[in-house]
């Protein structure tokens, strides 16, 4: 029996977690794109990872392999499947949905329930204490992504999945060691870590209050000369500190630090349940410039129900940061995910007003995110999406057992 890996084109750096454990636990694996480069052998195991954005792309994946492979098994995971595990058994076609994050042990504990063929359809991997013994490393793949230090958030802002099924998790030193050990003897001189939060605050004392500081550090030391740390999609949250700044500018070679401001309205980032205001996020695009480096304004726009003047506040916001703190504005276009507490709910239409005051900041410069492109791409995955949420009563149970 061996393991069969879609590999698409949201999982490229998570694949190699999902190796690294099957290498680990002694079973073979394969690695496909395309239905027709695939050789199997009965009681081989497809396994397809992906998020949101890439689903009706899998969807249709998943028709042509069962078509031509009817005896082997299909399982699903990753953040799209966790969100909501039984509108993604009973629309995608697949034989078995897996919540929860594929930590140390996860093919085994997969294989015994396929296995024993329980009515069980939707596998809850258990939720582990640490997140060491899974890293990145594996012989033979061309890439080793980089590392994640942290798992879940503290916050609960109603569009991401990163606070919504995971307890805070910090990877240690002495995992992160191991990594940078298997960097070195890779040949590799840049890298990068993935996190939710690149400078989480806690009051949690079990935290190691100063990892990222050792983190920057020892990279440095172990002969990498390009480290990016606190940009997209592992942004700082507003209440950077300048201290973290300065380590930013220290140790590594980014000369941008992007702020997570989600929105240029208070009313719109009450409703998100932000823990941070424009204000915050203002003081925070302030301290970067201030220090030398230039800030990037993350933004999203057309939540559900935001109205124009919601939309304008956000981009007169944008501007005044471009004005006050030489930021460079990204703004994606809101996607609702699975598992939040917005998903099922569609994004608002742009006004008129919102898409020419956005075409002018392309103009000028300084919005630096194709947000035309991000509206084409969700008017492809719209009408999947509503046919997905509609099928089925959403799902809400709890999905980490
Ligand atoms: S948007 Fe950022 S702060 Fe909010 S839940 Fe997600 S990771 Fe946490």
């Amino acid at each position: 029996m061996k393991f069969l890996f879609y590999q698409g084109l949201t999982n490229r750096f998570t694949l190699p977690y999902l190796i690294h454990s099957a290498v680990a636990e002694g079973f073979p694996w394969s690695v496909f794109s395309n239905p027709g480069s695939v050789q199997t052998d009965a009681g081989d195991i497809f396994i397809l990872s992906f998020l949101t954005p890439e689903a009706p792309v899998v969807h249709t994946l998943i028709a042509e392999l069962k078509q031509k492979f009817p005896d082997n098994v299909i399982i699903a995971g990753g953040h799209h499947v966790s969100g909501n595990p039984q509108c993604a058994l009973n629309t995608l076609g697949i034989d078995y949905a897996v919540t929860g994050y594929a930590d140390a042990g996860w093919c085994g504990y997969v294989t015994a329930h396929v296995k024993e063929r329980g009515a069980q359809k939707i596998i809850h991997l258990p939720e582990v204490e640490s997140i060491d013994a899974l890293l990145p490393c594996v012989d033979g793949l061309s890439c080793v992504p980089p590392l994640e230090i942290q798992r879940g958030c503290g916050n609960a802002c109603a569009y991401c999945a990163a606070g919504t099924y995971h307890s805070v998790t910090q990877r240690t030193r002495y995992s992160i060691s191991e990594y940078l050990r298997y960097l070195k003897k890779r040949g590799y001189t840049r890298t990068g870590f993935v996190t939710p939060q690149a400078f989480p605050e806690t009051d949690d004392t079990s935290k190691d209050e100063n990892l990222i500081e050792w983190l920057l550090d020892e990279t440095n030391k172990s002969g990498i000369t390009h480290t990016e740390y606190g940009i997209f999609p592992s942004e700082a949250d507003p209440d950077i500190s300048k201290k973290n700044i300065g380590l930013i500018k220290k140790y590594c070679s980014n000369r941008i630090i992007t702020i997570g401001c989600q929105s240029g309205s208070d009313t719109v980032l009450q409703r998100l349940n932000r823990r941070f205001t424009t204000e915050d996020s203002e003081r925070a695009c302030a301290y970067v410039a201030e220090e030398g480096l230039r800030p990037v304004a993350d933004f999203i726009i057309g939540f559900p129900g935001e109205t124009a003047e919601e939309q304008a506040a956000t981009l007169s916001f944008a501007r005044k940061l471009v004005l006050h703190c030489r930021a460079r504005i990204q703004i994606h276009y809101f996607i609702p995910l699975p598992g939040t507490a917005l998903e099922g709910q569609m994004p608002s239409a742009l006004s008129s007003e919102a898409v020419r005051d956005m075409e002018k900041m392309r103009s000028d410069g300084c919005l630096v995110s194709d947000y035309a492109q991000h509206i084409r791409d969700f008017q492809i995955i719209k009408p999947w999406l509503e046919g997905y949420h509609n099928t089925v009563t959403l799902f809400k149970g709890d999905i980490l057992q």
